[in-house]
């Protein structure tokens, strides 16, 4: 397949992902089969976390309690760290980016497997942020 039938332009919209998902979706279609491999694929994104920093060494994580003994909300949101130092290796963010990929598409598959349209939740949680503000802590 030529290079340029591979790419998907930036704003695919979740309908489209989910319709795509539905039909190619063959070999896993039980529900069963989409709710283990979407454990199966958070612990690979979870792995290609740790190897970033075990085999490749292109971030490092050093964590440490975080500081809640803040006067206000946006004092703590502005002093909490992520513990991530150093920048994730092109090669690294490809195999998370594959592997964050698949997880969407799992969750497109129980999405479609129980009638649930992806738009519509991710539409409510956005809604849910912009109405809570940090207030939804979390
Ligand atoms: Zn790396």
């Amino acid at each position: 397949m030529d290079r340029n039938n591979l790419c998907i332009q930036n704003d695919i919209s979740c309908d489209d992902f989910q319709r795509q998902v539905d039909d190619v979706l063959i070999r896993h279609k039980s529900i069963l089969d989409i709710v283990t491999k979407l454990d199966e694929y958070t612990s690979r994104i979870n792995r290609a976390v740790v190897k970033s920093v075990t085999s490749c060494g292109c971030i490092k994580i050093n964590a440490t309690k975080q500081d809640y003994n803040k006067d206000s909300l946006e004092e703590i949101k502005n002093n909490m760290e992520n513990h991530v130092e150093g920048n994730m290796c092109p090669g690294c963010k490809e195999i998370l980016q594959e592997e964050i990929g698949a997880y969407l598409f799992y969750l497109a598959a129980l999405c479609n497997a129980l009638d649930i349209n992806m738009s519509d939740a991710l539409l409510k949680e956005y809604s849910n942020m912009k109405a809570l503000g940090i207030f939804s802590l979390k």
